[in-house]
């Protein structure tokens, strides 16, 4: 029985003829079909037969234009069809400059066929769509590039936020976070960056000295005397999803430990929830190798994507960092307090401690540290600095005073 999915054509029935609407493509699973064009006074001229496992009528799911030939069963057939949806879903996942090429190749196809057959002549491009897609490809392409001349030219800097202890509000570590100093465009967060740089080759590149860079600077930062400070500090490196679909980023990792004579445990690997969700197998496998080592790892906007119980039981989790969403209602909500506490009740079961994330007064430093948290990060203390900056910070006593902004003044 043929299914939704399915199609089921006799011998010598149309499937599709010349210039009907193309919304579906196919794939044949047995039977045989031929490709023709339609000539006048009922003549056929054959393009091509397909037999099993070859794909048609893609082009005008794709293109969404109309079909450029016709197809009839030569023997009964079965097909599988492939809806709109299939094919978008893939489409909207691939990189732009891919949808682009494909879109162009089949302009050319359908220019270089037309002429021939009679729905050709109607089927032409529309051009305003193809323009904005080439511009916002060719913007994309254009960034692409000065991001590669930005890591070969080093604009790539790195600043330091703070991640205190809420017990005393002393400087516990650093988490570093990376801008781009670009000379035309000027200082670029890395928001407007960083997912075109993820989505590339260059997240290799970027990513490795983003990591060589963090361990140095680490290893400069905690030569710093600073008052009331025993443990070392620690360093929070934010990887991406790429970069822990990389074997070789192990290599990097051991590497700028050792160069920058850091203990392995100074260093904290941050990773999103759903960066891990995507790349369970590869990843657990570099963060247990990573445990081995000595590294720590830290969840990074915990709260914001799966928080599925299971595996946070089984992976090498050493510090959940709650997102600033769940943090910045803390006081006028009695459900974020509540979520709060159960997190910390959770983390703590688990032997892990916990950073909250985005803390703007003091108030709600106060009101963390009551629920159990740890270690505190957020504009209150400083956003990020400088490597300078980040020393200066070390050896001095909150408040940093160049460092206050209005905001802990209006707490
Ligand atoms: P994230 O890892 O969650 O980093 C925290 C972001 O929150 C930082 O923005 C920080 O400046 C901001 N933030 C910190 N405290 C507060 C606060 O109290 N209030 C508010 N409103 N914001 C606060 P930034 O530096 O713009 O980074 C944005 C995102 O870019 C990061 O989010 C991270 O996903 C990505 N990113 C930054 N540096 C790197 C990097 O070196 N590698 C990778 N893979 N991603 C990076
Ligand atoms: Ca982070
Ligand atoms: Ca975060």
């Amino acid at each position: 029985m043929a299914d939704k999915h399915q199609k089921v054509l006799a011998e010598g029935e149309w499937l599709f003829r010349e210039g009907d609407p193309g919304d579906t493509a196919f794939v044949i699973e047995n039977g045989l079909l031929e490709i023709c064009r339609e000539k006048e006074g009922g003549e056929r001229e054959r393009i091509a037969q397909l037999g099993p496992g070859d794909l048609l009528g893609e082009m005008s799911l794709i293109d969404q234009l109309p079909r450029s030939a016709s197809a009839f069963a030569r023997l009964p057939t079965r097909l599988r069809v492939l809806t709109r949806s299939h094919f978008d879903e893939k489409l909207a996942d691939a990189d732009p400059l891919l949808r682009l090429l494909l879109k162009m190749i089949l302009e050319r196809y359908r220019v270089a066929a037309g002429g021939k057959g009679k729905s050709r002549a109607k089927a032409k491009v529309r051009p305003e769509a193809s323009s904005e897609d080439r511009s916002a490809v060719i913007a994309r392409i254009e960034l692409e590039q000065e991001l590669e001349l930005a890591l070969e030219r080093q604009e790539f800097v790195l600043y330091f936020q703070p991640i205190v202890h809420l017990s005393n509000f002393t400087i516990a570590g650093f988490e570093s976070l990376v801008r781009w100093v670009s000379p035309s465009r000027g200082f670029v967060p890395p928001g407007d960056f960083i997912p075109v740089v993820e989505q590339s080759h260059l997240i290799h590149g970027v990513g490795d000295w983003i990591m060589r860079k963090g361990c140095e600077v680490l290893g400069r930062l905690d030569a710093v005397q600073s008052p009331g400070r025993t443990d070392p500090i620690f360093m929070n490196v934010n990887l991406s999803g790429k970069q822990l679909a990389t074997p070789a980023i192990f290599g990097v990792i051991q590497d700028s430990i050792a160069s920058s004579r850091i203990n392995p445990s100074q260093l904290k690997l941050e990773i999103t929830e759903s960066l891990l969700m995507n790349n369970l197998d590869s990843a657990t496998e570099l963060l247990d190798k990573c445990r081995a080592l000595g590294v720590r790892i830290a969840l990074d906007d915990f709260g914001t994507g799966y928080s599925s119980l299971g595996y946070l039981r089984r992976l090498p989790v050493h510090t959940l960092k709650v997102d600033r969403s769940f943090v910045a209602p803390v006081l006028e909500d009695a459900g974020s307090g509540k979520i709060l506490r159960a997190i910390s009740a959770l983390a703590h079961s688990l032997g892990m401690n916990l950073v909250a994330e985005g803390i703007e007064t003091q108030e709600q430093a106060v009101a963390l540290s009551a629920l159990g948290f740890e270690y505190g990060q957020g504009f209150l203390f400083s956003k990020a600095v400088p490597e300078e900056k980040a020393r200066d910070m070390l050896g001095l006593e909150w408040p940093w005073t160049f460092e206050r902004r209005r905001i802990d003044r209006r707490a």
